[in-house]
């Protein structure tokens, strides 16, 4: 989506008031910039936790996670496809999976 001068001038505007001086055009239109990509990223977000409580509602006791580079909630370790587990908790890794399955440690502590 292209930025309008009216955006630019309005977040210039903003700026100023909020840290009292002047920003030059280009800083503002940076600024849109970050503002319209940090936009984008929170609808990504938004939309991605929408689609796991799709996930969810069909597989109430979880499943494996078919998105890669996500990390286990726990342990910090990658966890996608079959060494993830993916339920009401969050996303886990199977060591920690199976560490919650024989109650070593609870579920909640994904959370
Ligand atoms: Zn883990």
């Amino acid at each position: 989506m292209a930025i309008s001068d009216k955006q630019i001038q309005e977040i210039k505007n903003i700026l100023e008031k909020d840290h009292g001086r002047e920003f030059t055009w280009e800083e503002a239109t940076q600024a849109m910039r970050d503002l319209e990509n940090l936009a984008s990223l929170v609808i990504e977000m938004a939309n991605d936790d929408r689609r796991r409580e799709e996930m969810l509602k069909k597989h109430p006791n979880g499943l494996h996670f078919e998105d890669s580079g996500c990390c286990c909630q726990i342990c910090g370790n990658p966890a996608s496809k079959e060494n993830s587990w993916f339920d009401k908790y969050g996303l886990k890794c199977m060591i920690c999976q199976e560490a919650i399955n024989a109650k070593i440690i609870p579920g909640s502590i994904a959370e």
